[in-house]
């Protein structure tokens, strides 16, 4: 049966591109094949011999929050190339290609934290060489957030050691101020602080946050073996509440903790399913420190980077992916072919939190030799504008299939 495209999908920078507005009559395909998918490199791809991969029958492009696990897992398990090769396409559709956010993650209060994640070196449960520090002073974290701006970073992260803010109202009130002074620097911000309430999000949504993160970490399943000291329910709620009060959501997770495939699935499916996808997801690899319950893990596979940032890309296409914790790790060729796959913001500066980060001016010589750009700082609310579409029961991944 013939079939015409109805796919008619524009990038979001208005430029012409050829492989993705089309009108493409299938005139004598085998009707097996005439509903897949009627462009020439499918078609091509069968006249090898081989099934479409999963990347290639779910790289549209479309905001789509009714993804299935085993749609994901299909796209996750694609052959490598294949893979590559999609996430690169629904990246171009949504982004300027050549554009990477920069952003600076400063710990503005260190180690001491009561929580038991079992990869931080920050949790008070294990020694390790991190020492707790109060909160920063305030002309200190925006002396760092100027440094930040006047290095190219346009987005300015402050994380604390804290399971929540209960208590801490001196300390919440500085914070507050923090985010008014980087807000009106032009930079956005974002903070991450554990849990949060209503009314804390508020504030911070009225200081001008931009963002909160609060990361998935892994899937539901797998997550109990990583922190016990609170639920991925809890970490859900906070996320809800961030969305609710319109503060872009920043929410990701870590590889390398010894997950399987499945649970990686499991996490991106559990973001890709929520009313609006994150603004932002970040993709950590592992750094095992020392002292930490995971200090023996072996290090992740730029492999299984490329995995899950393309995965993400092709599931969640217009965040923002941040290849972030573990960069250190990665040559500048397997750098490249993370950007490759989709990934579209890094972060910068010698530290992250409290694990080393790769070097400013390697950095800078990378964004030249791959022919980078620096993307632009952006305050508009996209994902949130975009998203019509409404969960009931089944937001936040609570319901598992
Ligand atoms: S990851 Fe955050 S919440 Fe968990 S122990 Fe470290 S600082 Fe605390």
């Amino acid at each position: 049966m013939p079939s015409r495209s109805n796919r008619a999908l524009t990038p979001a920078s208005g430029r012409a591109s050829v492989h993705f507005v089309r009108s493409y009559t299938v005139a004598s395909s085998p009707t097996k094949f005439a509903t897949i998918d009627e462009s020439p490199r499918t078609q091509k791809q069968i006249a090898f011999g081989r099934d479409l991969s999963g990347a290639a029958l779910n790289a549209h492009g479309e905001l789509r929050y009714d993804w299935k696990k085993d749609e994901i897992d299909a796209i996750y398990h694609s052959p490598i190339m294949d893979l590559l090769y999609h996430g690169s396409n629904v990246h171009r559709l949504h982004f300027d290609p050549l554009a990477v956010q920069q952003c600076t993650l400063l710990s503005i209060k260190t180690g001491g934290c009561s929580e038991d994640c079992k990869y931080c070196p920050q949790s008070s449960s294990y020694s390790t060489s991190v020492k707790a520090q109060k909160l920063l002073d305030t002309d200190v974290v925006l002396s760092a957030a100027r440094a930040a701006k006047e290095a190219g970073s346009t987005r300015f992260c402050m994380g604390a050691a804290w399971r929540d803010l209960a208590g801490r109202k001196s300390n919440f009130k500085k914070i507050v101020g923090f985010v008014k002074e980087i807000r009106a620097m032009d930079m956005e911000v974002c903070c991450t602080l554990g849990m949060l309430n209503d009314d804390q999000a508020a504030q911070l949504k009225d200081a001008g946050l931009t963002a909160y993160n609060h990361n998935l970490d892994t899937s539901r399943e797998y997550y109990p073996k990583i922190i016990t000291t609170r639920s991925y329910d809890e970490r859900l709620e906070t996320i809800s509440k961030v969305r609710e009060a319109g503060i872009s959501v920043c929410s990701g997770g870590i590889i390398g903790l010894g997950e399987t495939d499945v649970d990686r699935v499991g996490m991106l499916h559990t973001l890709s399913t929520m009313p609006q996808h994150p603004e932002s997801v970040p993709v950590n690899a592992l750094l095992a420190v020392e002292g930490t319950p995971l200090e023996k893990q072996e290090p992740v596979k730029v492999w299984d980077m490329v995995r899950m940032i393309a995965t993400a890309r092709i599931v969640m296409p217009k965040t923002m992916i941040r290849l972030s914790a573990g960069r250190v790790r990665f040559t500048q060729p397997e750098q490249a072919l993370c950007f490759m796959a989709g990934a579209n913001s890094i972060f910068t500066g010698d530290k992250l939190l409290t694990t080393p980060n790769n070097e400013f001016n390697s950095d800078q010589q990378m964004f030249q030799t791959l022919g980078l750009v620096p993307k632009a700082a952006s305050f508009k609310v996209d994902l949130a504008e975009e998203s019509h579409h409404h969960h009931s029961s089944e937001c936040c991944g609570s319901k598992h299939a």
